[in-house]
C-alpha cells in the first residue's frame, strides 16, 4: 500500500517536473512528431477547384494570351481549350504543340515568363472585383493543420509559382505555405512528374527520405488522383471542383471521396487515419 502511494507520488513529481521543463523551453513543448520525419504526415494540396475558384469561368485567359504572346509569340489553340486539371505549363503546350513547341522548350523560356505572367496577372487580378471564391472550410482546415504537429502542408499544384502565390494571397492564405517545400507548375508539364518531384523535394527539405504512404493528396480532378497514384501517395478527392461529381472521381478509386473540406472535425479525421 506504501509503495503504491510512493508510486503514485514519484509520478506525479514526474509530471510536475516536465510540465515545468515544457512551461520553460517552447521546444520541449513542441511535440517530438514534428522533429521525427519518419511520423510525419505530408498534405499536398492542390489550389483550383480544391482550396478555392474562379468566379468567371475561363477568366484566366485574359492573362494567358498576352503573356503567350508575349513569350512564346502566339497563344495558339488557347482560346479553345478545356483546360480543367491540367497544369499552367501543359496548358502552354496543349495551346502551342501544333506550332511545334515541346515541353522543353515551354519550360526552357521559364526564366522569361514568370516575371511577365506574374505581372499580367497581378494587373489583371488588381482590376477584377471578387475574382475568387474561397471552398468551405478551407481557411478553418489550413489553420487546424498548419497547427498541428502531426502535418506538413504543402502545395501540389499545377499553377506557376507566381500564380499559386497571387491566388493565395487574395485570400490571405499563402502564410500556410510560404517557405514550404512546395510543388509548381514550372517543374513539369505532367502533374505525374508533380507528385514524383514532392518525394524528392519534400524529403530533401526534411532531410529524411520519406516513405509514399506519408503523402496525402487532396484534389478535385482525376488528374489529381493520377499523380497521387503515380508515387503511392494516399489521395482524398474533394467534389467541389467545377468538372468532376463526386459519382465521377469515385470510378478512378481515391481512398477517400468528400463533397467538401466544411467539416473541419472530419475531415482532420480521415486526415489522421486514411
Ligand atoms: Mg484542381
Amino acid at each position: 500500500m506504501r509503495n503504491e502511494k510512493k508510486s503514485v507520488l514519484a509520478d506525479k513529481d514526474l509530471y510536475d517536473q516536465s510540465k515545468t521543463l515544457k512551461d520553460a523551453n517552447p521546444v520541449a513543448s513542441f511535440s517530438p512528431l514534428k522533429s521525427q520525419p519518419s511520423s510525419l504526415k505530408i498534405l499536398l494540396w492542390d489550389i483550383d477547384g480544391t482550396l478555392m475558384s474562379s468566379t468567371t469561368h475561363g477568366a484566366f485567359k485574359i492573362y494567358f494570351a498576352p503573356v503567350m504572346r508575349e513569350i512564346y509569340g502566339s497563344a495558339g489553340k488557347l482560346a479553345d481549350l478545356q483546360v480543367s486539371g491540367m497544369t499552367d505549363t501543359q496548358i502552354f503546350y496543349e495551346s502551342l504543340k501544333d506550332e511545334g513547341w515541346t515541353p522543353a522548350k515551354i519550360l526552357g523560356a521559364k526564366d522569361k515568363l514568370l516575371p511577365v505572367f506574374k505581372r499580367a496577372m497581378s494587373d489583371v487580378i488588381g482590376r477584377t472585383e471578387k475574382p475568387y471564391e474561397l471552398k468551405p472550410g478551407v481557411r478553418e482546415i489550413l489553420e487546424a493543420t498548419s497547427e498541428n504537429p502531426h502535418f506538413l502542408n504543402a502545395l501540389l499544384t499545377g499553377n506557376l509559382s507566381v500564380a499559386a502565390q497571387i491566388k493565395l494571397e487574395y485570400f490571405d492564405l499563402w502564410k500556410y505555405f510560404e517557405g514550404k517545400p512546395n510543388i509548381f507548375g514550372e517543374i513539369s508539364h505532367d502533374r505525374r512528374e508533380l507528385g514524383k518531384a514532392a518525394v524528392k523535394t519534400i524529403s530533401k527539405f526534411l532531410g529524411e527520405k520519406l516513405k509514399p504512404e506519408q503523402f496525402i493528396v487532396i484534389g478535385d480532378t482525376p488528374n489529381d488522383i493520377a499523380a497521387a497514384r503515380a508515387f503511392g501517395a494516399k489521395m482524398i478527392s474533394v467534389a467541389t471542383g467545377s468538372k468532376h461529381t463526386k459519382d465521377e472521381l469515385l470510378k478512378y478509386k481515391p481512398d477517400v471521396v468528400i463533397d467538401n473540406l466544411g467539416n473541419t472535425q472530419n475531415v482532420l479525421q480521415i486526415l489522421g487515419t486514411i
